[in-house]
């Protein structure tokens, strides 16, 4: 038994970009196929090629298969993988629509968290929340992220800095449904007022959070904030080192307002991605482009954050594997349009659109450890969207979704 998706205007397998690792990404890494088809079962692509080589390729998989037992008609439509959002923070209690007001008006951010703003206001709102209230609040954020054809979608903790919330917010985000999520331990977002210092609330996550969060399976990554003045250095070095022989992986928003040595300790560490990655120098660049780790440029978080954007040309030119987010929280960027990250990603870093194709799929599945998606190959999951739209036309215009249907792991997802 399979299920078969036929009438395939352009299908895209990403086959040449999972292939270079999503590095150097041309046109020709796209894999564009037309008048496409492909069968799948139980979750699991079979079969992605050209439809008039269907019959054929049916007859040579193995029996159990051959029948088709579901069938969609896409009509001419493009087929590409879900998008993959590697870089969220979203679920949060309150909202911050009054300090953005203020922001606007040309009052300081310390000003506004004197005032009892900041990200400070969004941990006693989160900590307030019940934890019924914050999965129906979120719920409808991812499916916001659905729609636009999100079919994995990391989903990070750090809105309440305590080991009850932390515990609740991760707990949400593990009970969200539609897309696959992918659940981050950020614990270490920003000190909570009862620590005096950042060391003293490092040990305190090491020694009492850190193990609980693994006991209970609640996350596989672990992500800090590193900057000037916050978490940094050896500090931060060692609270990574010591989630390391717990088993997480590790992330790091690294290097965003200042030089601040994110990249480097994320690059020595081996962490799956550094993000942000926007005050780099030649040597950062050239560190980070050659390793493992990939760079996750979130440049809507810089536009509403008025900051430079990441120097992605730069980082794609020495070879890096790139990723695009959206970074979505209440603060700094409280907008989930993938459209928009993607324009801002062609208008202000010079990526080429095959380049934003790839760090919205290839790239994210990357940084997220998941060898299974990314790409439509056989063998791999069937995360997948239908776009009614010519894949040129991607990442032009804003504000719609050209996304008639999603699957998620095979399944026909409601949109
Ligand atoms: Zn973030």
């Amino acid at each position: 038994m399979s299920a078969l998706i036929r009438g395939i205007g352009t299908l895209l397998s990403l086959e040449g970009a999972w292939k270079k690792s999503g590095r150097f990404v041309q046109t020709e890494d796209l894999g564009l196929i037309s008048k496409a088809a492909l069968l799948m079962d139980q979750g699991r692509l079979l079969w992605v090629g050209p439809e008039k080589k269907l019959k054929s390729a049916l007859a040579n998989l193995p029996r159990q298969y051959q029948k088709v037992t579901r069938e969609w008609d896409v009509q001419g439509k493009t087929v590409l993988p879900g998008w993959i959002d590697g870089h969220t923070h979203l679920v949060y209690g309150g909202q911050r629509w009054d300090e953005f007001e203020l922001r606007c008006q040309g009052v300081s951010y310390q000003e506004i968290a004197r005032q009892g703003g900041g990200i400070l206001s969004t941990v006693k709102a989160t900590r307030a929340a019940t934890k019924q209230s914050l999965k129906e609040i979120s719920q409808k954020r991812v499916d916001e992220f659905l729609r636009q054809g999100v079919t994995t979608l990391e989903i990070k903790s750090g809105y309440a800095l305590d080991l009850k919330g932390e515990i609740k917010q991760l707990e949400v985000a593990r009970s969200l449904e539609g897309p696959q999520i992918i659940t981050t331990f950020l614990g270490a977002h920003a000190k909570p007022p009862e620590f005096e210092t950042h060391e003293s609330y490092l040990q305190f996550l090491s020694e009492k959070v850190l193990p609980q969060i693994q006991k209970k399976k609640l996350a596989d990554r672990v992500d800090i904030f590193i900057e000037k003045n916050f978490f940094e250095g050896e500090m931060a070095k060692n609270y990574l080192r010591r989630a390391q022989d717990l088993g997480f992986s590790l992330v790091v928003h690294a290097d965003q307002l200042s030089l601040s040595g994110g990249t480097q300790i994320a690059v020595e560490l081996g962490a799956l991605s550094a993000d942000h990655v926007i005050q780099l120098g030649p040597v950062e660049i050239q560190r980070l482009a050659q390793s493992e780790t990939v760079a996750m440029l979130l440049p809507l978080a810089d536009l509403y954050m008025k900051c430079e954007y990441p120097p992605a040309r730069e980082l794609i030119d020495h070879g890096a594997c790139v990723a695009l987010a959206t970074d979505y929280n209440p603060g700094s960027c409280p907008s989930m349009d993938l459209s928009l990250v993607g324009l801002l990603a062609r208008l202000y870093m010079k990526m080429s659109l095959p380049e934003v194709i790839a760090a919205w799929t290839v790239g994210a599945a990357k940084a997220l450890a998941l060898r299974d998606r990314g790409s439509l190959l056989a063998g791999f999951r069937a995360d997948l969207q239908v776009v009614d739209l010519d894949w040129r036309g991607l990442f032009y215009q804003t504000g719609t979704s050209p996304v008639t249907q999603a699957f998620v792991g095979g399944k026909s997802m409601p949109l």
